[in-house]
C-alpha cells in the first residue's frame, strides 16, 4: 500500500505516470482485440472449453478459480450467440448448466462496453422463486469475482428502505418478479434505461399465467432495444409470450431436441401405483428403507407438506427431516436450503417452490408424493437429481386413477417412465400411529385437516381432468389415512368459472378459503358469487362420522387457536355467502374472539357451571340467564349455553366490579373512604387544612421529583460509558482486522499485485486523504469492494452460513 503521507519526488510520479499509461493503453489494446475476436467469431464452430471462447482474463480467470473448464453443450451453443448480442432461447435439460450460458455473457457484453458504476443497471436477471436467486447470485459472486461490477440481489423477505438506497448503484441484479417491480414502482433514483440484457431463468414459468402481469409490468419499465435471454429445461416458444418480450429475431438453441427423452439420461425414472389411503404409508416404507440416501419429497401444497414433516418427525424414521414452503420466514427457507445442499443424508419435504432450478448436491431420489399438475412440472422435479454428469433416481406415486392420463402426458413429453412395485413385506402401515398421534395431538389433527383440505382443493384446481378425478378418489380413506376420524368437510361452491363447472361434476366444486397458493408471487384466489346449495353424495360423505374409532366429540375441527370448534349442522343451513368454501366453522358476527369448548375438552375451569336454572326465563324462545345482580345473558344458541359452563367465560359479559383493600383484620375497605365529618371539623378550619395538605404534597412531590432525576442522570451515564466502551472494542477489532487482512483501501492502492483489473485512470491523482477511524468504523467491511476481499484469497472462500451474509456480501459488491 502506498504512504499516504508527504509527496513523491517529481521522477518517481513521472515513473508511475508513464506505468500507468503503459498499463492503460495494453488494456485498451486487449479490449480492442477483445471485441474484434467477438465479432470475427463462428458461430458454427465448435467450443469444447472456456478458454476456446473470446473471453475477457478477468472472466477465465473466474471460471479457473471455480474449477469450471469445460463447455458443457448448451454453453457451447448459447455463449457464442449471446456474446454477439444476439437474442437467445435457450433450452437444454435439467443440470446442463444454462446458469454459466448466461452469467458469462453478461459479465463479459458489460466488460466489453467497460461498465462502470456510473452506467447504472446493466444486466437484469429474473428467477422465479427466491432460492433460484440465491443460488444464481452464488454463482455470479463466485465467477464474477475478478470483475469491479457491483451486482446484488432483489427478492424481498427484507426491507425495501434498506434495498432501495443500494439498488441505485447496482451494476446487475437478480430478482424475483413481485419485489423487483415493487422497486421499479417506488425506488426513486433507480433508473433503468441503460439496461442492457434482460434474463429470464425458467423463462416458461416466469412467462405463465402467475407472473404474467408482474412481468409485463417491470417489462414495462426497460428499454426495448435490449439484448433478452430466455432459459428453461422446458422452453417456451409461444409467438405470444416471445412478443410480450419483444424478442428480436431470437435465435433458438435447443441442444436436446433429437434426445430420446427430454430428461437427463443418467436418471432412473419409476413409478407406483400407490392408492391415496397408502400414499402415506409407501412413503414411510420408502424413508425407512432409504436411511442413507439423500432425497426430495414433493407434496402439491404447503400444508401437505406440514402435515407430513410434522408427523414423520414424531415418528423418528432415523434420518434427518427437512422442509420447505413458500409460507416460511425467508431466514428459515435459506437455512433449511443451505442445510440440504450440506446434508449427506437428508429427506427434504417440499412444494414446488424447489421444483425449479435448485442445484442440491448429489441427491440421490426425487419423490413425487403428489402427482405433478403436469409433464413440464414432473420434468423439473426429478431434475433435481442426475445433474450434471451425475446419475440420480426418481419415484412417481400414482393413484389408480391417475395412472393412465398422467402417464399419457409423460409420453407425450418424451419422458419414459417405468413401473415398479412397492416389496409387499416392506411395506409397513402408519395409519394406527398417525390416529393416536392425532388423537393426542389436536394441532397435528389440525394440521392433518388442513392437508387433507388443501390436497382436495389441489386437486380440485387442476386443469387437466382426465389425470385428476376428484370424484374417482377415495377421500374417506385418505382422511383415515391421516388419522383423521373422517374427512373434514369441505363446503361446496359452484358458479366461479361457468366453463369448469360445465366440465366438471358439480359434486367436484370445492374449494377452501383459507388456502392461498404456496407458490411464490403467485395467487389463485378467485371471488365466487352466492348461489343456493345442493346437497350430493359428497355432501353427505363428508357429513359421516367416523363413529366406531373415534369419540363423537372427537371429530370435531379445531380452531386456528387450538380450541375446538363446534360441529355444524348439514350444509341446507350453511352459510352462503363466502368467497371460498371450507371447512365449515359457524361464528356469530361478534362472537369470534370466545373460546369454545367441547363437551369433553372444556377449559380448567370448565367444571364450574352456573347453575342451570338460575334467574331464566323465555323470551321470544331464547332464554335469558341472570348471571349477576346487574348482568343478563341471552342464550339463543347452543354454544351459548356452553358458555354458562364457564365462570372464565362468563366474566366477560358481567360489568365491572370494584377493588377493595383489605386491612389488617381482614376488613374490607374502599380505596377511597370518606372521613367522619364531626372529626374533620375538630381539625380546625378547613381552608388551612386544604392549604397545609397541598403545601406538604408539593413538598413530597418535589423530593421524588429530585430523586427521579437522579436516577435518570445516572442511568445516561451508564449507557453513555456503554456505548463507549462498544465503540472502542470496535475500532480495536478493526485495526485487528485490518493488521490481519491488510486489505487497503481501493484509492489508495497502487502496489496492488492484481491491480490489472482496476482503475488505473486514477493512477496519478492525488492521494485521497485516509477516512478516520471513526469514519472507517461506521463504514465497516462495505469500504472495501467484494472483489478485493475475494482476489487476496480466493481459494479461501468465504462460507455464508445465513442470508445475513449473503445480504452483506450483496451490499459488498457496491464498487
Ligand atoms: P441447469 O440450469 O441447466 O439446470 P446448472 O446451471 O444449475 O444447470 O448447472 C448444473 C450443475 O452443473 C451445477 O452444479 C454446475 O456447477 C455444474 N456445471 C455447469 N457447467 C459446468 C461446466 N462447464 N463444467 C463443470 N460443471 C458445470
Ligand atoms: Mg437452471
Amino acid at each position: 500500500m502506498a504512504p499516504a503521507d508527504g509527496p513523491r519526488s517529481g521522477k518517481q510520479a513521472k515513473t508511475s505516470q508513464r506505468t500507468g499509461n503503459l498499463k492503460r493503453k495494453r488494456v485498451q489494446d486487449d479490449l480492442s482485440s477483445l471485441v474484434q475476436q467477438v465479432e470475427d467469431l463462428d458461430l458454427k464452430g465448435k467450443f469444447e472449453s472456456f478458454s476456446d471462447l473470446p473471453l475477457s482474463e478477468p472472466t477465465l480467470s473466474g471460471l479457473t478459480s471455480s474449477h469450471f473448464k469445460t463447455l458443457t453443450d448448451i454453453q457451447s451453443r448459447a455463449i457464442s450467440h449471446a456474446l454477439k448480442g444476439r437474442d437467445v432461447l435457450g433450452a437444454a435439460k435439467t443440470g446442463s448448466g444454462k446458469t454459466l450460458a448466461f452469467l458469462v455473457p453478461i459479465l463479459e457484453n458489460l466488460y466489453r462496453r467497460q461498465w462502470s458504476e456510473h452506467d447504472g443497471l446493466g444486466a437484469l436477471i429474473i428467477s422465479p422463486t427466491r432460492e433460484l436467486a440465491i443460488q444464481i447470485f452464488e454463482v455470479l459472486r463466485k465467477i464474477g469475482r475478478y470483475h469491479t461490477f457491483s451486482a446484488g440481489l432483489v427478492i424481498g423477505g427484507k426491507s425495501l428502505r434498506e434495498e432501495q438506497e443500494r439498488l441505485a448503484r447496482m451494476n446487475i441484479l437478480v430478482c424475483t418478479p413481485g419485489r423487483m417491480l415493487q422497486h421499479l414502482d417506488q425506488t426513486a433514483f433507480f433508473e433503468t434505461h441503460n439496461l442492457q440484457m434482460l434474463v429470464l431463468d425458467e423463462a416458461d414459468r416466469i412467462m405463465d399465467m402467475g407472473f404474467q402481469k408482474t412481468v409485463d409490468a417491470i417489462v414495462g419499465h426497460l428499454p426495448p432495444e435490449r439484448q433478452t435471454l430466455l432459459f428453461s429445461a422446458t422452453q417456451t416458444k409461444k409467438v405470444s409470450d416471445l412478443a410480450r418480450l419483444s424478442l428480436q429475431d431470437p435465435e433458438y438453441v435447443s441442444v436436446h431436441e433429437t434426445a430420446s427423452s427430454a430428461t437427463p439420461s443418467k436418471l432412473q425414472q419409476h413409478y407406483v401405483i400407490t392408492p391415496l389411503a397408502q400414499k402415506l404409508d409407501t412413503l414411510w416404507s420408502f424413508i425407512r428403507s432409504n436411511l442413507k440416501a439423500k432425497t426430495i419429497v414433493f407434496f402439491s401444497s404447503g400444508k401437505q407438506v406440514r402435515f407430513v414433516y410434522e408427523s414423520f418427525r414424531h415418528m423418528q424414521p432415523g434420518i434427518p427431516l427437512l422442509h420447505l414452503h413458500g409460507r416460511q420466514k425467508q431466514g428459515g427457507r435459506f437455512d433449511i436450503t443451505t442445510r440440504f445442499s450440506q446434508a449427506q443424508h437428508a429427506v427434504l419435504f417440499s412444494t414446488d417452490v424447489a421444483a425449479r432450478g435448485l442445484d442440491f448436491p448429489a441427491v440421490d431420489w426425487v419423490i413425487q408424493a403428489d402427482c405433478p399438475e403436469d409433464a413440464d412440472t414432473y420434468i423439473h422435479r426429478v431434475g433435481r437429481t442426475a445433474r450434471y454428469e451425475r446419475d440420480g433416481r426418481a419415484v412417481l406415486f400414482l393413484d389408480p386413477s391417475e395412472e393412465k392420463g398422467m402417464l399419457r402426458r409423460l409420453e407425450h413429453k418424451k419422458v419414459v417412465v417405468e413401473r415398479i412395485n412397492v416389496k409387499a413385506n416392506k411395506q409397513q402401515s402408519i395409519k394406527n400411529q398417525l390416529q393416536n398421534m392425532c388423537f393426542k395431538d389436536p394441532e397435528l389433527k389440525y394440521l392433518g385437516q388442513k392437508a387433507f383440505i388443501s390436497y382436495v382443493k389441489s386437486i380440485y384446481v387442476q386443469k387437466d381432468k382426465e389425470t385428476f378425478k376428484l370424484k374417482e378418489l377415495k377421500l374417506d380413506d385418505f382422511a383415515g389415512s391421516l388419522g383423521l376420524p373422517g374427512a373434514p368437510r369441505i363446503k361446496f361452491i359452484k358458479g366461479d368459472d361457468t366453463k369448469e363447472r360445465k366440465n366438471a361434476p358439480r359434486a367436484t366444486a370445492y374449494a377452501s378459503s383459507e388456502e392461498a397458493s404456496d407458490d411464490d408471487g403467485e395467487e389463485k384466489k378467485t371471488k365466487k358469487p352466492k348461489e343456493k346449495e345442493v346437497r350430493t353424495k359428497y355432501d353427505r360423505m363428508f357429513e359421516r362420522r367416523n363413529q366406531d374409532v373415534l369419540a363423537e366429540h372427537y371429530s370435531k375441527l379445531i380452531n386456528d387457536d387450538g380450541t375446538i370448534a363446534e360441529p355444524t349442522k348439514g350444509t341446507a343451513d350453511a352459510d352462503e355467502g363466502d368467497d371460498f368454501l371450507s371447512v365449515k366453522r359457524r361464528f356469530e358476527a361478534g362472537d369470534e374472539d370466545l373460546d369454545v369448548g367441547g363437551s369433553s375438552d372444556s377449559d380448567s375451569d370448565g367444571g364450574v357451571s352456573v347453575p342451570d336454572a338460575a334467574g331464566e326465563k323465555t323470551e321470544g324462545g331464547a332464554k335469558v340467564v341472570k348471571i349477576s345482580d346487574k348482568d343478563t345473558l341471552v342464550i339463543d344458541s347452543k354454544r351459548r349455553e356452553k358458555l354458562l359452563k364457564s365462570k372464565k367465560k362468563l366474566l366477560k359479559f358481567k360489568g365491572k366490579g370494584t377493588k377493595l383493600i383489605f386491612d389488617d383484620e381482614g376488613n374490607a375497605h374502599e380505596i377511597y373512604e370518606m372521613e367522619d365529618e364531626e372529626a374533620f371539623k375538630a381539625r380546625g378550619d378547613a381552608r388551612e387544612q386544604q392549604a397545609k395538605f397541598l403545601a406538604e404534597e408539593a413538598q413530597r412531590t418535589q423530593a421524588a421529583d429530585l430523586e427521579d432525576k437522579a436516577v435518570a442522570k445516572q442511568k445516561k451515564r451508564e449507557k453513555k460509558e456503554k456505548r463507549k466502551a462498544r465503540e472502542r472494542e470496535l475500532i480495536a477489532e478493526e485495526e485487528r482486522e485490518e493488521r490481519v487482512a491488510q486489505l487497503a483501501p481501493y484509492e489508495g492502492d497502487r502496489n496492488m499485485a492484481d491491480g490489472a483489473y482496476s482503475s488505473e485512470g486514477e493512477d496519478a491523482e492525488v492521494e485521497a486523504p485516509r477516512p478516520s477511524k471513526r469514519a472507517k468504523t461506521q463504514e465497516s467491511e462495505e469500504a472495501v469492494p467484494w472483489y478485493k476481499q475475494q482476489k487476496k484469497k480466493p481459494a479461501e472462500e468465504k462460507r455464508i452460513q445465513t442470508l445475513e451474509d449473503l445480504e452483506s456480501l450483496a451490499t459488498g459488491l457496491l464498487v
